[in-house]
């Protein structure tokens, strides 16, 4: 009687371990499925961003851009009183040249300029105009 109590335990254990073996890798199967369908995807969602207009860079007028206007737009010569002493063309030869004896303007434009009012300065005679 004891020997077959014996051997019943022994085919008990011997179904019994590799039944519990089937059921805990079923419950393992099992668990890892839900595990993947409640998972968020290892895809990121596709973030579809605003659409950012191309910038392009607009001409931005800057201080240094800005040309100052001359107040100025006419420069003359008296040639019945210049004494033709040079010094006008010596300052400034970009806005004065000799013609003969008496200095005569060539450009009317940069009316501003600092050489400029310094010829008309040193004209003895007092004869360029600038209005
Ligand atoms: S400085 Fe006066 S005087 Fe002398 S050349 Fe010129 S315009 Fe004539």
């Amino acid at each position: 009687m004891k020997k077959t109590n014996q051997k019943l335990k022994q085919a008990i254990i011997i179904l019994l371990i590799p039944s519990v073996v089937i059921i805990m890798f079923f419950i393992i199967s099992i668990s890892n499925t839900k595990q993947e369908t409640s998972a968020p995807s290892s895809t990121p969602a596709t973030v579809t961003q605003p659409k950012t207009e191309t910038q392009t860079p607009e001409t931005q007028t800057t201080p240094e851009d800005i040309q100052p206007t001359s107040s100025y737009t006419s420069l003359t010569i008296d040639p019945d009183r210049c004494r033709g002493c040079g010094r006008c063309v010596a300052i400034d030869p970009e806005h004065f040249e000799m013609s003969g004896n008496v200095a005569q303007v060539i450009s009317e434009t940069n009316l501003d300029s600092q050489s400029l009012s310094s010829a008309i300065s040193a004209c003895p005679a007092d004869v360029i105009n600038l209005s």
